[in-house]
């Protein structure tokens, strides 16, 4: 049997028909950069985030730089993130001429710890402490962080909140949806992600009037009116296809959330038949609604070894992320060291994701249980 990571291929096939329509009226049209499809959907994501405002940019990677420009996080400003996500996210602080200040996660979420961050800034220096702008949390895989605190710590610092929320679009803290807690939240329209474009794309949510007008602003690099500039922005554009196709996508987002739910459901009861939870962690889910853009077990031990055995019964999955962000050589200037965040390293060492994407069957989800089962009993 077969059971990819993900398939987007029959995912398209539902929406085939839509996706065609609008391709071909835009192509006729040939505005292709921001315009009224970008609008549309803009507003859209505004309502469905519960936010004030959208505004559409290139990708996720630049939703989190442009947040930090139109926050002016820059100047070796300190910027608190985890050392346990994708690599777009610490990359941004520098780019914008930050400073990562990373923090331990919690073992059993994944995403930073709200008591890590207090035992860190507690440790600080009065200057390091004076340098510190902002924190970006990351809602890990679906599940938003522990938001309620890292809110009270923003407050009481004064810092910037920058959600990364590239993997959690819907996924909800105490009622609250991503992006709608921190100053900016940052979208991803990457193919992967739970809401995926047909190419690049991205988003950024915010609240308040005076940075959807910033960002307006820097996206188009920072002129207004065009060929006049008080501040220097970049080409972060979204373009009309891109914003078309999400739209479309958008309309069937709950449903697929609902089938990601259900096969994380199903998994646990497999599992739990399995008997195999002295070897085989689950994710714990604790927040309510989770939108599982993964599934991710952890393993007592070999699990690069699982994951071949997996890979050669026909059952994709990956390692998000083989190493964490404090050992990359790129940020050894920063002085972190093996054992500064042992949950990030026990994380990238003993984890694996599982398919879950929502047309999964049943019986693709048991053949993955056994197999697992199969190989821990070895
Ligand atoms: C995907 C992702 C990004 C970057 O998004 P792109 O659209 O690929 O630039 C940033 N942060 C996290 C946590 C992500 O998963």
């Amino acid at each position: 049997m077969k059971v990819p990571l993900l398939d987007l291929k029959s995912q398209y096939k539902t929406i085939k028909d839509d996706v065609l329509k609008v391709v071909e009226e835009i192509f006729e049209s040939q505005y292709f950069i921001l315009g009224p499809h970008v609008e549309a959907l803009e507003k859209e994501i505004a309502g469905y985030c519960r936010t004030r405002h959208a505004v559409g940019v290139s990708s996720g990677t630049d939703a989190l730089l442009i947040s930090l420009m139109a926050a002016h996080i820059g100047h070796q400003a300190g910027v608190i993130t985890t050392p346990y996500t994708f690599f777009a996210t610490a990359g941004s602080i520098v780019r914008a001429g930050a400073r990562p200040v990373f923090v331990d996660i919690d073992p059993n979420t994944y995403n930073i710890s709200p008591e890590c961050i207090d035992t860190v800034i507690a440790d600080m220096s009065e200057e390091e402490r004076g340098r510190l702008k902002a924190i970006m949390p990351v809602h890990l895989y679906g599940q938003c962080v522990d938001m309620q605190n890292i809110l009270k710590i923003a407050e009481k610092y004064n810092l910037i909140v920058i959600e990364d929320a590239a993997q959690a679009i819907g996924a909800e803290h105490n009622g609250m949806r991503a992006g709608a807690m921190g100053d900016f939240g940052c979208f991803s329209f990457f193919p992967s992600k739970n809401l995926g474009a047909f190419g690049d794309g991205g988003i950024v949510t915010t609240n308040s009037e005076a940075l959807n007008d910033k960002l307006r602003i820097l996206r188009v690099h920072g002129g207004r009116p065009k060929y006049y500039h008080k501040m220097i922005g970049g080409n972060f554009r979204l373009d009309a296809l891109q914003a078309a196709i999400v739209s479309i996508k958008l309309s069937h987002l709950d449903n697929w959330t609902k089938a990601r739910q259900e096969n994380a459901r199903n998994y646990r009861e497999l599992f739990a038949d399995a008997n195999i939870g002295d070897l085989v962690r689950l994710p714990l889910e604790k927040e309510n609604r989770h939108i599982y853009n993964q599934f991710v077990i952890s393993l007592k031990e070999k699990r690069d070894e699982l994951r071949l055995f997996l890979n050669s019964a026909g059952i994709g999955t990956e390692i998000y992320y083989p190493a964490p962000l404090h050992l990359q050589e790129c940020f050894s200037y920063l002085n972190y060291k093996k054992g500064d965040f042992p949950a990030a390293e026990y994380a990238a060492s003993h984890t694996l994701a599982i398919p879950i994407y929502p047309g999964l069957s049943d019986d693709q989800q048991g053949y993955v249980v056994e197999k697992i089962k199969e190989f821990v009993r070895l």
